[in-house]
This record gives structure tokens, sequence and C-alpha cells, in this order.
């Protein structure tokens, strides 16, 4: 039987997130008992164990930090002895629980733990095994769980090359890069797998890191070029920092150009603005969240990072050419209304794929019809 008190506040074993659905499941005669203290007594059968709250300015090991994350793990491969997989939701909770903790030992049980029940978790729980050991500072045991996967998809790759190319193993991101083009372009292996905008923006980021300019140069030609994806300003922002480390002793007047192809973006999308207005469009300020004026929040509008791109996109192609933009979040009702009018005296097409469909703006209107 279980019984808990849900007195405690963060560091308590039975309002702890993680815990709870451990707690809940009936393995061993439990009892816990937490109190608002700094001490907080913990039944566990017939003994008692005192935890401390973890000091933040001492140096000493977090004490009670680790004590929870043991008794999570020894749950969890209590339940592991009864052949019961946890969800893969708390592996996630357990995984992220041991990120913050800093316990490299704890990420190893985790990973013991996916592995001996590795049919029951899906390609994700790997991928999230990968950035536990990243973030826990260690990328040869995350190159480990990568090669040990019979199944990767995009995230998979993505999460290899950013994590190497964030520990200082630039070089690796930028070959496993290659291994993925490759992957991609062999239809027997892996078909569907290739590059997206998170791929691009880590190996350039692995340039930038390199200062090798020609390659961030060729990446990021190679973007819109072989895969149709038009550069956000994050990759535009990574491909300039390149170009100006890179370039440090002479500013040279392409540098010049690449810096004003910025400032015209802003320009280009300011114009655009004026002109949808002239079209019909009023900006629609309640996708703007911050508590300020009307001004400013038709501002913030103007600014997401699709009508950027779309800018953008305008000033570097020849008229008529389709522009697709790919985003990550969900496109907001504003920017869906601004582009919408923007295809009408643009005369091109502009495909923005957002987390959840394709949008295929031609003539004032939008494949979607306005349902999404
Ligand atoms: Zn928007
Ligand atoms: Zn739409």
């Amino acid at each position: 039987m279980v019984q808990f008190s849900a007195m405690a506040r963060s560091i308590s074993f039975s309002s702890h997130p993680i815990l709870k659905p451990f707690i809940t499941h009936p393995i061993e005669n439990i009892i816990f008992t937490t109190f608002q203290k700094k001490k907080f007594p913990l039944k566990f059968s017939h003994q008692e164990i005192h935890l401390q709250e973890p000091k933040p300015s001492s140096n000493s090991k977090p004490f009670g930090r680790e004590s929870n994350i043991n008794l999570a793990l020894e749950t969890l491969e209590a339940m592991g002895r009864n052949e019961t997989p946890a969800e893969p939701i708390r592996v996630s909770e357990l995984m992220q629980f041991t990120v913050d903790s800093k316990s490299l030992p704890a990420g190893d049980r985790i990973y013991e733990y996916v592995m001996r029940f590795s049919s029951s978790y899906d390609v994700s729980v790997f991928n999230e095994l990968i950035d536990m050991y990243f973030k826990l500072g260690d990328y040869r045991r995350a190159g480990r769980v990568f090669e040990q996967m019979v199944c990767k998809n995009i995230d998979s790759w993505n999460t290899m090359i950013k994590g190497l190319s964030e520990n200082g193993q630039e070089n690796e991101a930028i070959q496993l890069f290659a291994k993925l083009v490759k992957e991609g372009n062999n239809n027997t292996t892996n078909s569907n797998i290739s590059p997206n905008e998170e791929t691009f923006l880590s190996v350039l980021k692995a340039c930038e890191h390199l200062g090798d300019s020609e390659k961030g140069k060729s990446y990021f030609e190679s973007m819109s070029k072989d895969y149709g994806i038009t550069p956000s300003l994050d990759h535009y922002t990574s491909y300039v920092n390149l170009q100006r480390k890179t370039n440090r002793r002479v500013v040279s007047e392409k540098d010049r150009a690449k810096n004003s192809d910025k400032s015209l973006a802003y320009e280009k999308l300011r114009c655009l603005s004026d002109e949808a207005k002239k079209a019909g469009y009023v900006a629609d300020t309640r996708y703007v969240l911050h508590d300020i004026d009307e001004e400013a929040k038709e501002r913030a509008l103007m600014y997401h990072s699709e009508r950027l791109a779309i800018a953008y996109g305008l000033i570097r192609t020849t008229p008529g050419t389709t522009l697709r933009i790919i985003k990550n979040l969900r496109i907001c009702g504003d920017c869906h209304n601004f582009i919408k009018i923007l295809s009408k005296f643009e005369e091109r097409e502009f495909i923005v794929r957002d987390n959840k469909r394709f949008h295929h703006f031609k003539d004032g209107i939008c494949s979607c019809r306005d349902f999404w």
C-alpha cells in the first residue's frame, strides 16, 4: 500500500512529477511522509532516511536531489524486474531530471533500462537519450546511442549534428552531415531522410566555429538550391557572422553587400506592409500577447520570421519564383492574412509549411481555406 502526503514543496517525493506515477505503482511496501521542513523524513519500509534540501550557495553535492533520482531509478528498475516497461513519457521525465541533476551515472542507468526494453520504445525516446548524453557533456556516449539505433529519423540526425557542433566536435558534425546527404541520395537506405532547416542551422554554426567560410557558403547556397529551403533569419545571421569572422582583415565590398542585405530585407518588409495596407490588410493585434501599445503590437507582428523570410526571398529571387518557407511553429492568423494579401499583388506563389500543414498562397487565397 502506498501512502503519501502532498505537503512538501519542490523537493518532496510525493509531489514530484517524476515520482508521482511511480509511487502509485504497487511494487513495494513504500510509505512516504514528507513535510514542509528543512529535513524530510522518508519512510522506506521500516527504514527512515533524512534528506536535506540542497543549499544553493554550498559546494557540497546536492544530496537531496541525488537521492530523489536514485529513488526514481530504483522504482524504474523495480518495474523492469517485473518486466513492466515504464511509459515513454515517464522515461522522458526521468531523463530531464537526470540532465537537471547533471548525473552521468543516472544517465547510464536510464540508458541500460531503455536498451533492455528497446522494443517498447520508439525512435523519439532514443533521440532523447542522445540529447541527454550531450547535455551531460558526453558526446561519445551520445554517439554510441546513435550508432546502436536501428531506425533513425531526421531528428536523430539533427540531435547528433547539433550536439557535436555544440560540444566542440565541429568536424565530426560536418562529416555526419555529409553522411546524411549521402544516405538521403541513396534510395535503398533511409529514403525520405534529407536535411531540413534545423540541420542546416547546426551545420552553418559548425562552420562558424571553425571559421570555414567556403564550406559555410556552399551549405548556405545548397539549402535553397538543392532542398528548396528558404533561409530563415537565423541561417542568415549565422552565415553573415561566418563571413564577418573570416574576413576580418579586409572588409570587402561583398561583405558590405551581405550586411546591407539584412537591412534591405527589413526595408522591403516595411514597403510590403504599406502596400498590403493599401490592399486591405489590417493588423490583427490579438496575436500579440505582450502588454504594449497598438503601434508597438503592429510592429511586433510585422517582424514575424515568416514575413522576414518572404521579404528576403523577394529581394533575392527573380519575379515569379515560388517562395517556400518552412516554419517550426504554427503560422499565426495575422501572418496568414498578410501573406494572402501579399499573394494578390506580388503575383507569386508562397508556400508556407508550418508544424501542421502546407499553406499554398496564390491570388489572395490559401489552400487551407483558412481552416488550420
Ligand atoms: Zn505571425
Ligand atoms: Zn492557410
